[in-house]
């Protein structure tokens, strides 16, 4: 969490832009002000195991950001966090799993699809990558490096696709050109993950 928004407030103004073009310009914003509170929560919260740690966070995150994403990597988070349950550390498979809930609860709150440009077309790639190098031995950071570059290839694959979902899908045709500002800080989110975890 700490890394997640160290790099989401580093990359709070592009986020802005991206959103200014296609949505409010508020998703920076948004997500910067949730991560800190995430952030300040975790920090003196204790010693609780990840999976704990995870749903304080979600939780956190839907009492402090409006905007859709709030909701959205809230339940994101809180699902993860409940696929861990109480276990003490996180490997390849546990990880797995709980990006794979993750992913679900975006998904059934959002009903995305892959293509609507949104921030499952980062983040479903990731959860696939992952989980196939992890099914195919990889170490936990050849896993995550995995899923880093696949979540910031879903954000790219967003730039030509037009939004279906949220309030860029007001904008019709003429959002697209644009990468989705929600693939974009997954990607972030994902490589921030990678980067905790290989540590
Ligand atoms: P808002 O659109 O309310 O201003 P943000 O700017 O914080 O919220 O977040 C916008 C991002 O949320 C979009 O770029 C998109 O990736 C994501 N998003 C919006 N609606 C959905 C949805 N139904 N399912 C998945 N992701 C969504
Ligand atoms: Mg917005």
């Amino acid at each position: 969490m700490d890394e997640v928004s160290a790099v989401i407030a580093a990359e709070a103004d592009h986020l802005t832009q991206l959103d200014a073009a296609i949505g409010d310009g508020d998703h920076g914003v948004n997500l910067t002000r949730g991560f800190l509170a995430v952030r300040e929560a975790v920090a003196s919260s204790g010693d609780l195991p990840p999976g704990r740690q995870l749903i304080l966070a979600g939780k956190t995150l839907v009492s402090t950001v409006g905007g859709a994403s709030g909701p959205l990597w809230g339940t994101a988070l809180r699902r993860a966090g409940r696929a861990l349950g109480d276990a003490p550390e996180l490997d390849g498979a546990r990880l797995a799993d709980a990006l794979d809930a993750a992913l679900a609860g975006v998904v059934e709150l959002g009903a995305a699809e892959s293509g609507d440009k949104t921030m499952v077309d980062a983040l479903r790639p990731a959860v696939a990558a992952l989980r196939a190098a992890v099914e195919r031995g990889a170490s936990l950071a050849e896993a995550l490096e995995a899923a880093g570059n696949a979540a910031a290839e879903g954000a790219q694959a967003t730039v030509p696709m037009q939004a279906r979902k949220g309030r860029a899908s007001y904008l019709g045709e003429r959002s697209i050109g644009h990468e989705d500002p929600g693939a974009a800080s997954t990607a972030l989110i994902v490589a921030a993950l990678g980067r905790a975890l290989s540590a």
